[in-house]
């Protein structure tokens, strides 16, 4: 059986992200993100693909850049839609066109929201300034010092022989079939993270732990780290009825496809029915 390689989120092959936090003034061709709330302000052309506007006069920030174009972040009060552009809600925008752009939008979005959180130092409540020698925001008055928020987590495919463990959560927005998942929590392992979200959503025990890729996960400021593993012991499913609307054993041959198509979990499920794992 041939594998159909299906292209996650963040593989923008041939462009080239590069988040080196080099800060410059905008140059023509450079693009901005300007949010209003969760919504930014773009345009979405005949094959919805996401068109960002210019970068004014306005004050930004720099983001990063992907091949020789930077993406900046408006700071201030939003700007007024002005046709072609209006303001679309960033959740909306993961539907459209699967090209650099819509990584970019969503990986701004991510760092706007961290931005936009952090004004204020925790501490002290002081404005908080921006570094200068690295992404950080720092408190002039306690020297309090914040990194951008990304959040481990890791995406489980529980294996048994010619069966595949598949989930679906209770408060998904769709109904669309995914694998164990959950954060990692301060003082674990990533390894412990799997054996303990396992066993919290299915009571089942897994061995023989395969680390199989990582995805930032920017919509959620995650971090995925995905895993195949083995059940061992009894195969009996306790599902865990707050998180999960259901929790079942699936045949190879007998996998269903309503999964996502540019995430590592659809990517997992999709390499199991291969046959490659
Ligand atoms: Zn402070």
């Amino acid at each position: 059986m041939i594998y159909a390689v299906k292209k996650m989120f963040q593989d923008i092959a041939p462009h080239r992200y590069k988040n080196e936090y080099t800060p410059r003034p905008p140059r023509d061709g450079d693009r901005l993100l300007c949010f209003d709330g969760d919504r930014l302000l773009c345009a979405l052309d005949a094959e919805n693909r996401i068109q960002l506007p210019p970068c004014g006069g306005q004050a930004v920030q720099y983001l990063f850049s992907i091949d020789d174009t930077g993406y900046f972040l408006h700071e201030g009060t939003p700007l007024p839609a002005q046709a072609p552009y209006g303001y679309v809600p960033a959740k909306s925008l993961r539907g459209s066109f699967a090209d650099e752009t819509r990584f970019a939008a969503a990986v701004g979005g991510s760092l706007h929201r961290w931005y936009v959180q952090n004004r204020f130092c925790g501490c002290c409540g002081a404005e908080m300034e921006k570094g200068t020698e690295e992404r950080s925001l720092v408190c002039p008055k306690c020297k309090n010092t914040v990194y951008p928020k990304l959040c481990p987590a890791v995406i489980v495919a529980v294996t048994d022989g010619e069966r595949l463990l598949l989930t679906k959560y209770a408060h998904a927005p769709r109904n669309n079939y995914a694998l164990v998942a959950g954060f990692c929590e301060i003082g674990e392992t990533v390894e412990q993270t799997v054996l303990r979200e396992v066993m919290e959503e299915t009571g089942l025990t897994v061995t023989n732990l395969r680390f199989y890729k990582s995805q930032p996960w920017v919509y959620t400021d995650s971090l995925l780290m995905g895993f195949f593993c083995d059940a061992v012991g009894s195969r009996e499913i306790r599902r865990q009825e707050s998180e999960l609307s259901e929790a079942a054993w699936f045949l190879r041959d007998a996998l269903p496809t309503n999964h996502s198509t540019d995430s590592l979990t659809g990517e997992m499920i999709e390499r199991f029915r291969a046959g490659l794992e």
